[in-house]
């Protein structure tokens, strides 16, 4: 293990990168003041998602004249939880707050949540959207859905609009950092560990520069992760409508029979290529829901590192990095 070059920390401020060009300024300029007025050690852990715009050698530059801005960078794009992971295990802070680089969580709240997990002595700290009118329509409706869902699926502690703007104490990272799960979905994860924990409002504003990074198709992933994650309900769903289906055929099989038997004429196509497509379309969904959590399972045994660093300026000299 190669020496440490940074000195020991109170805080670490995770934040994961893609192509964050455009923000990567105006975050560092707001993050910055606030953590330097906290009067605590801290840490800024960056960790480049494999970004292909210029996001690292910025953060390079940046961290020229802010010696606490510390650059993990990431062989490829492994998307935002991972992301997220890689900082979790990386942090060394006794306090660790994961934040989004494009100033949506506002930093100035930062300091309101070490206030709050040292005075009430809680392990974690949420920080809770109070208002997201500067989402669109189209984001706040799909989050409300999800987080109906989640709340239904995996339990009422998960917290209505928190998340991953959160902070969590050294014990809660741990635990984090031990999970075998291949995708883990923090914002229930946590929850579900059911430590002490606190609310802190916050606005949500609009993102400061740049696009999101979070097409439909990832929201799509994320929420096929927290379910399969989460709870078997989807397969026992997929036992009900097998049940649904087999009473289905059953009558079908009875009226057919009975028609059969008074010389009723069956009349033709009709109903049988309906009882195709609906067995067909019931046969397809199970074997989908099978195949999330068998993939689950799959990656769970190959064990493959979910993420792999480039490099990490806590443990490699700036003069080396430069050089990359
Ligand atoms: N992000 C990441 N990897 C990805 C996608 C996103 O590290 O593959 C980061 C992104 O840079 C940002 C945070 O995750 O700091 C949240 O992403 P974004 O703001 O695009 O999502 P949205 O707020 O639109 O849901
Ligand atoms: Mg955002």
């Amino acid at each position: 293990m190669p020496q440490s070059l940074v000195p020991p920390v109170t805080l670490s401020v995770v934040t994961p990168m893609y192509n964050e060009r455009e923000a990567v300024d105006h975050f560092v300029g707001r993050l910055r003041p606030v953590l330097d007025a906290l009067d605590v050690a801290y840490e800024v852990v960056a960790v480049d998602d494999g970004s292909t715009d210029a996001t690292v050698s910025r953060l390079l530059q940046l961290r020229a004249d802010w010696a606490e801005l510390r650059i993990v960078s990431l062989r490829r794009n492994v998307g935002h939880q991972t992301a997220l992971r890689a900082g979790l295990r990386a942090a060394r802070g006794d306090y660790v707050i994961s934040i989004d680089a494009d100033l949506q969580d506002p930093p100035e709240v930062i300091g309101e949540m070490l206030a709050k997990a040292l005075t009430e002595k809680v392990d974690v700290v949420y920080g809770v959207r109070s208002d997201r009118s500067t989402d669109t329509a189209f984001k706040r409706n799909t989050a409300g859905l999800y987080y109906w869902m989640m709340r239904r699926l995996v339990g009422p502690w998960v917290s209505d609009q928190a998340g991953d703007f959160r902070l969590m104490s050294r014990a809660v990272v741990d635990v984090l950092n031990e999970l075998a799960e291949p995708r883990p979905v923090y914002r229930l994860v946590v929850p579900s560990l059911g430590f002490a924990s606190a609310e802190v409002p916050y606005v949500r504003e609009e993102r400061v520069a740049g696009n999101t990074k979070y097409p439909l198709s990832r929201m799509i992933r994320l929420t096929f992760d927290s379910v399969t994650g989460f709870s078997a309900a989807p397969l026992k769903i997929a036992t009900w409508l097998g049940l649904l289906s087999f009473l289905l055929c059953v009558v079908l099989i009875v009226t057919g029979l009975v028609a059969w038997g008074t010389g009723g004429v069956v009349p033709g196509w009709t109903s049988l290529y309906i009882a195709v497509l609906l067995l067909g379309g019931v046969q397809l969904i199970c074997l989908g829901l099978l195949g999330e959590y068998v993939g689950r399972i799959y990656m769970a045994t190959q064990s493959r590192p979910p993420f792999l660093v480039s490099f990490d300026t806590a443990t490699t000299a700036p003069d080396s990095v430069e050089s990359l």
